[in-house]
């Protein structure tokens, strides 16, 4: 197996922004033991970026993309990606409502053209809700190559891509992942002062940087959930590495917690 990461953007190109999507995928890649021979930085030019995915499949069998999913007219990936693998982009009816629901939060209740374009999605494609954002996350697979297209702006490139191992990518490492979730009680039990992520994110502190088991919060609308996530050998080795943290976490969560589950 092995994977090579194709970051779209000329603004990358430009030297305006840093490329750490690269980096952190990489990092992210390394952990699950999966190679990563190439990383390419392609400009927003259907052309080229057609040409780069051309070379990287030729040559890796996953590949990861960032940026280029959004609703502007230089937002090609996932058309580029369409048309490479022969399919179609299709109407998307979850994405839609996560996208208009979204809108919707921002005092927003008509949807440009544009904004709709973020529901069309590759036909046959696995599409991964963004919950940080509004251009999920897309897996395309066919035979034995992949494509796993994610948004541009770093903190939704990392939720998806998280979406994306557990679905998928995971599957291709030969490390087992475990996840536990712990649920934190709701809204409607402890003020949100205590309780809202924010402060539940400031009490784990360090804990939120750990690489294996690494651990993230996600904002619920019944209250906040924790997911810590260990790599092993086995099943029992991945619950072995992950056992310190979780107990700290109970810990420092004393009497804030609704519920833990290993995640199935
Ligand atoms: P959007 O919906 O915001 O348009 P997108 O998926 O289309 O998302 P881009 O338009 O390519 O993504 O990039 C949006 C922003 O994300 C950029 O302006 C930049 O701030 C950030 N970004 C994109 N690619 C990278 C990268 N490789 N490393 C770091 N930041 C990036
Ligand atoms: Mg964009």
């Amino acid at each position: 197996m092995v994977a090579e990461i194709v970051c779209v953007g000329t603004e990358l190109l430009l030297g305006d922004i840093v490329n750490t999507n690269a980096q952190y995928i990489s990092k992210e890649l390394a952990h699950i033991g999966i190679d990563l021979f190439y990383q390419t930085v392609v400009g927003d030019n259907k052309e080229r970026l057609s040409a780069v995915l051309d070379t990287a499949l030729s040559r890796s069998d996953l590949i990861i993309t960032t940026g280029g999913l959004g609703p502007t007219k230089d937002d090609l990936t996932k058309e580029v990606a369409a048309e490479f693998f022969g399919k179609k982009l299709v109407f998307h009816e979850k994405t839609f409502q996560h996208v208009k629901k979204r809108l919707e939060s921002y005092g927003i209740y008509n949807m440009t053209e544009s904004q709709k374009k973020q529901a069309m999605v590759p036909e046959g494609a696995l599409v991964v809700t963004n919950p940080a954002g509004m251009a999920p996350g897309i897996i395309m697979a066919q035979g034995d190559k992949a494509i796993v297209m994610l948004p541009g702006p770093p903190k939704e490139m990392k939720v998806v891509l998280r979406e994306c191992c557990h679905l998928f990518i995971n599957r291709l490492s030969d490390q087992v992942f475990v996840s536990i979730n712990i649920k934190c009680k709701g809204p409607d039990e402890l003020p949100l002062k205590e309780i809202g992520e924010a402060p539940v994110a400031d009490l784990l502190g360090d804990i939120l940087d750990n690489e294996n088991p690494t651990v993230a919060t996600y904002a619920k609308e019944d209250g906040v959930l924790i997911r810590v996530t260990a790599s092993g050998k086995s099943r029992e080795d991945a619950l072995s590495i992950m056992k310190p943290i979780v107990t700290k976490i109970a810990e420092i969560l004393a009497g804030k917690i609704a519920w833990v589950k290993e995640e199935i």
